[in-house]
């Protein structure tokens, strides 16, 4: 941002007088204090699940709380009950939340309202059994529900031979044949369940029913939202021992019936859009070893994930970017890489 903007900015506020006296060394201190131009590194909240263990240990090198099985880590959320902290730079130490109500125009872009929360929530999922069968409720019926709509992707990072997931209807199943199945513990036949390899993806919209299958390790790009409807827990128990609380009515209200085996984007070593949402847009970026490439000042903020490979910024404050790294790259700042080992980026950007 040059002095004269920061001028006219100060200058032309919606209400303000017209003409505004501006001691200069108070404008200096503004420019100095509104930079973010900086990479956004953020701390992990990592989360305990019945069907976790310590994949995030074993593969991204992360230092997981003891003994526990670790299902999900939240790398990048704003949230009232979970908040991102910067891990990095000037502002370590400061929620995401401080960071978009204090610099809203640089991180997010001039038109981001400040109370608006950051409309993606990243996370790791690291799944040693089978999820639950669950959906998100679709926009036109989550504030009836009381809920909020989640359209996420998911993006396959290691997968054990024999891997699958689980996303939409099989072909031919309809409410009253998904009803009977979930009295009669038969519902794997209702469902879509298909075969994964590293590298696959698949963009999975609200009132999509869903599962993951034990032996994934998966980066999960979503809206900002923690509504799930549990349908069908294959007749497992929580860590307590109990059954954990199901939403079979809200479920059935929510699951889109007329959505039948849709099919994940594969795995190549090829640049392409691999999500395309009214939310969100996910490039997949493949780069050799030695690569240099840059990202523009003012035109998005994104998210880069590193889902292999290493890199360096040669820009700026000079981060070192690795496999399981997820950051935020504001909307202010220009950036340069250099690739130093082949990896493959996701770009997320184009948030709403
Ligand atoms: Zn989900």
């Amino acid at each position: 941002m040059c002095v004269a903007n920061v001028f006219a900015r100060m200058n032309s506020k919606p209400g303000g007088p017209a003409v505004k006296f501006i001691n200069p060394s108070r404008v200096f201190h503004k420019i100095l204090t509104t930079r973010m131009q900086q990479i956004l590194r953020l701390k992990p909240i990592y989360q305990e699940r019945v069907w976790g263990g310590r994949g995030l240990e074993s593969s991204l090198h992360r230092s997981l709380p003891a003994n526990r099985p670790i299902g999900e880590s939240w790398e990048i959320v704003d949230r009232p009950e979970a908040q991102s902290m910067v891990a990095n730079g000037e502002f370590a130490g400061k929620s995401l939340r401080e960071i978009i109500q204090t610099h809203s125009a640089e991180v997010m872009g001039p038109r981001w309202s400040k109370e608006k929360a950051f409309p993606i929530l990243v996370k790791w999922l690291d799944c040693r059994e089978r999820l639950s069968l669950q959906v998100h409720p679709p926009a036109s019926i989550a504030s009836q529900l009381k809920g909020e709509p989640k359209t996420e992707n998911w993006y396959i990072a290691e997968a054990a031979p024999g891997s699958h997931l689980i996303v939409g209807l099989k072909r031919g199943a309809t409410k009253e044949k998904f009803e009977s199945a979930l009295r009669d513990l038969s519902l794997e036949e209702c469902v879509h369940r298909f075969p994964v390899n590293v590298g696959d993806s698949i963009l999975v919209h609200s009132g999509q029913v869903h599962a993951i299958d034990g032996g994934n390790l998966i980066l999960e790009i979503q809206q900002n939202s923690d509504t799930t409807y549990r349908v069908y827990d294959w007749g497992r128990v929580g860590l307590d021992g109990k059954p954990r609380q199901m939403h079979v009515s809200e479920s059935l209200a929510s699951i889109a019936w007329n959505d039948f085996e849709p099919s994940p984007v594969r795995g190549e070593a090829k640049a392409a859009v691999i999500a395309d949402a009214a939310e969100f847009r996910i490039r997949r970026v493949p780069l050799a070893a030695g690569t240099t490439f840059s990202l523009k000042a003012h035109e998005d903020v994104r998210i880069l994930s590193v889902v292999s490979g290493e890199l360096e910024e040669v820009s700026g404050t000079k981060e070192a970017l690795s496999r399981g790294d997820n950051v935020i790259l504001p909307y202010a700042g220009s950036f340069e890489f250099r690739v130093r080992t082949p990896a493959m980026l996701l770009l997320t950007e184009k948030f709403t």
